[in-house]
């Protein structure tokens, strides 16, 4: 047995982020920029109001009730064809640039409009108030985004506010999904004796999917090498990826076993966790001269969910160029109910609902039965509790807790 460590080194080290691409700056939102974005205007591109009231020459409005000509109004997107002189003020817009000659805004609630060409300013006006001057957000030649920075919706706002429309940046993956197993179903027919319902493909694809990756679903393979095979090699043309799941534990049937050790260079894995210790990873060569990562899954529900989190999540992250935060975030956690288990040399990830008490601390209490077929307790869990080797943890413990969501 590996520690997961090494899992972890030998998977996530052994991917590297893929060919950067240009990509309109709207499919940006959970993407990472592939190389620096530099501002080539100025947001605001001009010196504007901040708020809805009268533009004026701070000068003239030294003191409250001070009365002012008024020549006009100005809009956003509207420019003023006259100069403020003195004694004069134009009503404006939040957005509107400032008129030549004002250097103040007074707002329209500090304000008595007396007639459609007189106003009264009720408070002393300074220079530069209330405007938003060129450039205060974002100045032309800012490096705005450094590569390697996750673009967020605000960041699409950005991208679009300097008119950034093309931005260099890593692709979505193309990840394909196959789930293996003669026993499975998924049509939706009756169950014949010995069959079981498929759920890995229906929950790694959405969690494929959640990573930000397109997702080609292969849908069952039967337990068959030559059918195995000719899919692989076939989907390796048009992918970045390939998640299996099954056949990568001990059994006699693991024809997917056959099938990778043939036609990739694998690893296969025997990690010091419970549940999911069995994992392949491998490389594959395509015929266009690339060499795609293979994540070996385990069959069982819950291995299969613990181990794409833990070792296939963070290796697709990297491919896709984040940099931080591959892993999920851990937090310790106090534990609200016993958590048993045996001494067995493993990491044990217990499922947990995790909620912060009125002590600022995250309390956490398994979600139900642990076995790695039971899924049901796994879809109520918000965290993975790693319960050290050992006889377990009472109520009041520390856990360290790895939040899903
Ligand atoms: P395997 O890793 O192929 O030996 O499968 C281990 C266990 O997981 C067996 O009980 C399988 O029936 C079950 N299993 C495998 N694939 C799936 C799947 N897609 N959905 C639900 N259970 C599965
Ligand atoms: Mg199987």
């Amino acid at each position: 047995m590996i520690s997961l460590v090494e899992a972890q080194e030998i998977v996530i080290g052994g991917c590297e982020p893929v060919a950067p691409v240009i990509v309109d700056c709207q499919q940006m939102s959970g993407r990472v920029v592939a190389q620096d974005v530099v501002a080539t205007e100025f947001i605001p591109p001009f010196d504007n109001t901040a708020v809805d009231g009268f533009a004026v020459r701070a000068q003239d409005v030294t003191n409250a009730g001070i009365e002012l000509e008024v020549l006009g109004v100005i809009g956003a997107g509207h420019v003023a064809s006259y100069e403020i002189g003195a004694g004069q003020a134009a009503r404006i817009m939040t957005g509107a640039p400032m008129p030549q000659g004002a250097d103040a805004v007074v707002m329209i609630e500090d304000a008595t409009v007396l007639s459609a060409n007189r106003v009264q300013i009720n408070k002393p006006a300074r220079v530069g108030e209330a405007i938003r001057k060129i450039g205060e957000d974002v100045r032309a030649g800012d490096v705005v985004f450094k590569t390697g920075a996750l673009i967020n919706a605000a960041g699409i706002g950005v991208l679009a506010g300097i008119n950034a429309r093309k931005v260099m940046s890593y692709p979505k993956l193309r990840v394909a999904m196959l789930s293996t197993g003669d026993e499975l179903v998924i049509d939706g027919s009756e169950l014949k004796p010995g069959q079981i319902r498929e759920s890995n493909l229906t929950m790694l694809s959405a969690m494929i999917a959640a990573t930000g990756c397109e997702v080609i679903n292969l849908g069952i393979i039967e337990d068959d090498e030559q059918k195995l095979e000719a899919t692989l090699r076939d989907v390796a043309q048009r992918c970045d990826a390939i998640v299996t799941s099954g056949g990568v534990g001990q059994g006699d049937f693991d024809v997917v076993k056959i099938v990778l050790s043939r036609i990739a260079e694998m690893q296969w894995m025997q990690m010091a966790i419970k549940p999911a210790k069995p994992f392949a990873f491998g490389k594959l060569a395509t015929s266009d001269a690339r060499v795609i990562p293979i994540f070996g899954l385990p069959g069982n529900p819950v291995s299969s969910m613990i181990s794409f989190e833990l070792l296939a999540r963070p290796a697709l992250r990297k491919m896709m160029g984040h940099t931080k935060n591959l892993m999920r975030p851990t937090v310790r956690a106090i534990v609200d109910a016993p958590m048993k288990r045996k001494q067995d040399g493993k990491i044990h990830f217990m499922r947990v609902f995790g909620e912060f008490g009125d002590d600022g601390r995250l309390h956490v209490r398994d979600t139900g039965p642990q076995g790695s077929h039971q899924l049901a307790s796994t879809a109520l869990a918000n965290g993975l509790a790693l319960v050290p080797d050992g006889q377990g943890l009472a109520i009041g413990a520390e856990v360290e807790v790895m939040m899903l969501a």
